[in-house]
């Protein structure tokens, strides 16, 4: 069976093909500039085997038909390409944003799907006309292949009321759904399944705290392997410190910018979106630069982790508050896999708490799950490298089976 795995953005289209006899990646692509003067296609076939081939197309892609037809001349290219034809995909499995109230699970993709999907664009007003576009485009040209939305939000339908009510008047969430939803759902639900895997013990049976931090971030309880609460809010704003983006801020920082500097409420919320967060305290969002601007004497550059790490690790004393137990902690996406300062600082002075950190293994680099707790930590703390599209591969197996 192969799947063919889309994460449809506004002017961009993310791929894989995947190979689900052994889970293996055929082809990984990116389509980017979509509706721009110069649009770009960068697809790798057999990635990570040392048999990589690369294509790089430049042209102009109007839209996402363009798009997704032009990776599909890929894949199947005579060279470079890693199938023969498109009938070769079994099923097409999309990331969706948000899934409002509507899905607690992925859902095999039908009319009525589209029609709720649309219905929550107020909730994700970015993000779910670009995935419906790419669902839509989908289901054009592969009218027979059996389609199945992934959804971001829908790991975390298990929070209680006390967890994703907001104390605001009561009426909106009963009129408007406004609530806290979650998100990166795909991928806490995937490396607590490994952790569990890790941990040999059932899913079911695990306490656990995971802390994905990528440009976007986000902490998830989880307990007996459901999500109970988390940090991303109504929208990807809320919580932790991320790239360009502020976590929580007073609610009331709206009329102060309003008021003492005449912005509008778009501006603001460009503002905490994109220009705050790691970028907003020091100017650069990438935390490989920020580290070296440190090492060179950057103040700002050293404050922007402190915030960061900080903020982490008043989230990881709630959700222990929360859980009571933890049987392990775990860091993934690009800053959680590959940041042993940050991971060291999150956890700083929680020894107490029975989080102790091996500093060797801390600092340890390698691409595979890792434990990197002392033998003696009562709480593990783990490095488990997420795979979104796996994740949402193994989802479709599951959809499909089901
Ligand atoms: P996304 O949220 O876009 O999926 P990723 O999970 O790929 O992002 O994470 C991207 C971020 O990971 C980068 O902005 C960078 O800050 C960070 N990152 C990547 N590699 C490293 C590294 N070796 N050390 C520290 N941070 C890293």
């Amino acid at each position: 069976m192969k799947f063919f795995i889309i994460n449809s953005g506004s002017s961009s289209i993310k791929y894989q093909v995947i190979e689900m006899a052994d889970e293996s990646v055929l082809a990984t692509g990116l389509v980017e500039r979509i509706g721009e003067d110069r649009g770009r296609l960068r697809n790798t076939a057999f990635p990570g085997t040392g048999h990589e081939q690369e294509a790089v197309i430049e042209q102009p892609i109007p839209d996402h038909r363009s798009g997704m037809l032009l990776a599909i001349a890929t894949l199947t290219d005579r060279d470079k390409g890693v199938i023969r034809q498109a009938s070769e995909i079994d099923a097409i499995g999309h990331r969706v944003v948000h899934g409002g109230e509507d899905f607690r699970g992925s859902m095999r993709i039908t009319a009525a799907v589209i029609e709720v999907l649309r219905h929550n664009i107020p909730l994700a007003p970015l993000h779910n006309p670009a995935n419906l576009d790419g669902i839509r485009v989908a289901r054009e040209i592969f009218p027979e292949v059996p389609q199945v939305a992934v959804f971001d939000t829908a790991f975390h339908q298990t929070m209680p009321p006390r967890a994703y009510l907001y104390a605001i008047p009561y009426a909106l969430y009963q009129t408007d759904r406004v609530r806290r939803y979650g998100f990166h759902g795909t991928s806490h639900r995937f490396v607590a399944g490994e952790c569990a895997r890790l941990l040999d013990r059932p899913l079911s049976a695990c306490n656990l705290i995971t802390i994905h931090l990528g440009n976007g971030c986000s902490i998830t309880a989880i307990e007996n392997g459901h999500s109970v609460d988390t940090s991303l809010g109504m929208t990807p704003l809320e919580g932790l410190v991320m790239g360009t983006r502020s976590g929580d801020v007073d609610p009331a920082l709206h009329l102060f910018l309003k008021q003492n500097k005449g912005m509008g409420l778009e501006a603001i919320d460009d503002l905490l979106n994109k220009e705050s967060g790691l970028k907003g305290l020091c100017g650069m969002n990438d935390m490989r630069d920020i580290h070296r601007a440190a090492g060179a004497g950057d103040v700002r550059a050293r404050l922007a982790v402190e915030v960061q790490t900080y903020r982490i690790r008043k989230y990881i004393g709630a959700y222990m508050a929360v859980l009571g137990r933890v049987d392990a902690i775990v860091f993934t996406a690009g800053i959680g896999e590959n940041d042993p300062i940050v991971r060291a600082e999150s956890l700083k002075g929680m020894e107490p708490f029975g989080v102790r950190l091996d500093p060797e293994r801390n600092r340890l680099r390698d691409r595979d799950a890792r434990r990197i707790s002392a033998p003696d930590s009562a709480i593990q703390v783990w490095v488990i490298p997420t795979n979104e599209e796996l994740a949402i591969a193994r989802e479709m197996a599951r959809v499909l089976r089901d």
